[in-house]
C-alpha cells in the first residue's frame, strides 16, 4: 500500500474587492487571489475535492473578477501535469457549489460525485444574494434545469451522470480523509482534513476562511448564507487545529498560496 499523497491543482486566479474578501472589515480595493483544487491520491482511489472555475463562464457572467488562467491551470491541464486524465479520478467531492469550485465538474461524467444533502437544492433555488455564487450550474443537469439554465450544460451531461450521493455532518471520505461540516459560507459547506504518513495532517478550510487573516480574526467573506454559522465553523476548525496539530491551508489567500506546494510536488 502506498502512502496517501495530496496535490494542489493550481486553477488560476480571480479578483475581488477587499470588502468582499474580508466582510465589513476590508480594506477595500482590488485583491487578486488564487483558486485551487485538491487531489488526494489514496489507497482507496483518487479523490478530487473541488474543480476550480471555468474561464469562459467567468468572462461571460462575472468578467469583473478578471480571471487569469493558463492551459495548465484548467482541470485537464493540471491533471496532465501529473500524468493523469479526468478518467483517472474516481470520486469528485464539491465543498459547495459556488462557481469557482465546480467549473471543472463537467470533465467527470464517469466519476462518483458527492456533496452535502442541502447544496443542490440551495443552488437550484438560491437566495437573491447567492445568485452570482451559484451561477455556473454545469455540475448538475437537474439543478441547471430548475434554474432555467440548461443551455450551460456541456455535451453529454445528463441528470444520470451529474447525480450526487449526499452526505451530512462530519464524514470520512476515505481512511484518514475527513469532511468537516462547516456551514455559513454556503448552506452545505465542507472543509477537508487529511492525515498523511510523513507529516502533520492538513486542514483545508476551503471557503470557511478565505485567508489567514480571515481565520485569525474570524472574518467571514462577503458571500455567505449565515455569517453566525460561519464564525462558529471557523471556531470548529481552530479546535481541530488545536487537537491535531494540523497545518491549516486557506482557499483564497495569495500570500499563503505562494508557500504551498503545487504542480507535481505532493504532500505525503
Ligand atoms: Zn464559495
Amino acid at each position: 500500500m502506498t502512502d496517501t499523497k495530496v496535490y494542489l491543482l493550481d486553477g488560476g486566479s480571480l479578483v475581488l474587492d477587499g470588502f468582499h474578501i474580508w466582510w465589513n472589515k476590508g480594506p477595500g480595493g482590488e485583491v487578486r487571489f488564487p483558486v485551487y483544487s485538491v487531489l488526494v491520491e489514496h489507497a482507496e482511489g483518487n479523490f478530487l475535492i473541488d474543480t476550480g472555475y471555468d474561464y469562459d463562464h467567468v468572462m461571460k457572467v462575472l468578467p469583473f473578477e478578471k480571471p487569469q488562467q493558463t492551459e495548465q491551470q484548467t482541470i485537464p491541464g493540471a491533471l496532465k501535469l501529473l500524468g493523469m486524465e479526468p478518467k483517472d479520478i474516481g470520486v469528485v467531492f464539491n465543498s459547495h457549489f459556488h462557481f469557482d469550485h465546480v467549473g471543472g465538474n463537467k470533465f467527470f461524467p464517469h466519476a462518483k460525485k458527492i456533496c452535502h444533502k442541502a447544496e443542490i437544492e440551495q443552488s437550484a433555488k438560491p437566495e437573491p444574494f447567492e445568485v452570482l455564487g451559484y451561477s455556473d450550474m454545469t455540475f448538475s443537469a437537474e439543478a441547471a434545469e430548475a434554474r432555467g439554465m440548461s443551455e450551460q450544460l456541456a455535451d453529454g451531461q445528463t441528470a444520470a451522470n451529474t447525480s450526487y450521493e449526499h452526505v451530512e455532518g462530519d464524514v470520512e471520505l476515505a481512511k484518514g480523509v475527513k469532511l468537516v461540516f462547516t456551514p455559513g459560507h454556503a448552506i452545505g459547506h465542507y472543509s477537508l482534513y487529511v492525515e498523511l504518513a510523513n507529516r502533520r495532517p492538513m486542514l483545508f478550510t476551503l471557503d470557511a476562511a478565505y485567508t489567514r487573516k480571515s481565520y485569525d480574526n474570524l472574518i467571514n467573506a462577503g458571500f455567505h448564507i449565515d455569517p453566525i454559522a460561519g464564525v462558529e465553523s471557523m471556531k470548529k476548525l481552530k479546535k481541530i487545529e488545536e487537537e491535531t496539530g494540523a497545518e491549516v491551508l486557506f482557499s483564497h489567500d495569495a500570500e499563503s498560496f505562494a508557500n504551498y506546494q503545487t504542480g507535481v510536488n505532493a504532500y505525503s
